[in-house]
């Protein structure tokens, strides 16, 4: 049993960026105004994430590294939302799985923080004889999920990573695309014991600033808005498009649908074509794009690690947005 469980965690979490998105999204959804990541070894020695979010209930504690376990399909027109997330309740416990995990949390209600320790989604105790039950602590209010030893026991996978850098810089990436995101969220990311962080935007950012904050090197003044809806494919979306003066080597996209960071290559190709004609010399945008689609419609069958999103009407979808994109980009400029 316990080798299956290893086997599902290590197909949900297969690089540190995947545990990293989980617990951002987790975050998130705890309604935190605040997001701090501090990282050791590119996350495979430490991956900290503490938010001032909602916290968990103690009484929560003992099942939450349990798979299944979710506080987020409270009413049954929830489970159409299933589509969005694809999966409920498996993070946490896959972690726990493959990775020494601690979780120390404080609610409102509670008048002090609790601290417990999880080993195969179940409380192991801190040192050998000592209680396996959470322990009362001091603390603010929030979570702080703590993972070491990413895959410490998944000797094949932890092979498989050459460099802790290379690790770190997917982290940097997948943080900085939920700061651009997340406005009214102050988020940083730094390595442990670096006295300054590599990513910072504060709360009162708006999504334009945080653009240029994380992206300041390539994106300059040249982003435009962008908006489409169509009430007959059930989608709305919202963004920044670079114009026709940007240029770079490579597409910046920044995807979300649902508030999920997604990939998607068919839209990324579509936007390539768009950009072709108004970019000479093979010059590639940056696009930050966030769809709201009836969560119905999104593919349910999405793997958590596999980003890439299937969604119905795609084409129609996507050809609207390239229209506006269009739009936008022969606009003379004033
Ligand atoms: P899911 O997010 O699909 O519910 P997870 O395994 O990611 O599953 O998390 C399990 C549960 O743990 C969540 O439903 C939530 O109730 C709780 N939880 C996890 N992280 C946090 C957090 N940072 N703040 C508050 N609650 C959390
Ligand atoms: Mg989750």
């Amino acid at each position: 049993q316990d080798v299956v469980n290893k086997i599902a965690a290590g197909e949900i979490i297969v690089a540190p960026e995947n545990a990293l998105k989980e617990l951002i999204e987790n975050a998130v959804d705890a309604g935190s105004t605040s997001l701090e990541v501090v990282i050791k070894e590119g996350g495979l020695k430490l991956l900290q994430i503490t938010d001032n979010g909602h916290g968990i209930d103690k009484e929560d504690l003992a099942i939450l590294c349990e798979r299944f376990t979710t506080s987020k399909l409270k009413a049954f027109e929830d489970l159409s939302s299933i589509g969005t997330y694809g999966f409920r309740g498996e993070a946490l416990a896959s972690i726990s799985h493959i990775a020494h995990l601690s979780v120390t949390t404080r609610t409102k209600e509670s008048s002090c923080a609790w601290r417990a320790q999880y080993s195969d989604g179940k409380f192991v105790s801190p040192k050998p004889g000592q209680n396996a039950e959470p322990k009362p602590i001091a603390g603010r209010g929030g979570t702080q999920i703590t993972v070491e030893d990413l895959f410490y026991n998944v000797p094949s996978r932890r092979r498989a990573f050459r460099s802790a850098s290379e690790e770190y810089a997917k982290i940097l990436d997948m943080v900085a695309r939920y700061a651009v995101h997340c406005a009214g969220v102050s988020f940083s990311c730094k390595k442990h014991g670096a006295s300054t962080a590599d990513i910072s935007v504060p709360t009162a950012a708006g999504t334009l600033d945080r653009i240029r904050q994380i992206h300041k090197a390539t994106v300059a003044n040249e982003l435009v808005t962008l908006n489409a809806e169509n009430e007959r494919w059930g989608f709305k979306c919202e963004g920044w498009i670079s114009n026709a003066n940007y240029s770079a080597k490579r597409t910046t996209l920044l995807l979300f649908i649902n508030h999920r960071s997604v990939e998607s290559s068919v839209i990324k190709k579509a936007i390539e074509q768009t950009y072709a004609t108004f970019l000479p010399k093979g010059g590639r945008p940056f696009v930050y794009l966030s769809l709201d689609i009836e969560p119905a419609r999104v593919d349910v069958n999405v793997h958590p690690t596999k980003r890439e999103v299937h969604f119905l009407n795609e084409d129609e979808i996507i050809a609207i947005i390239c229209d506006e994109i269009r739009n936008s980009l022969s606009k003379v400029d004033t």
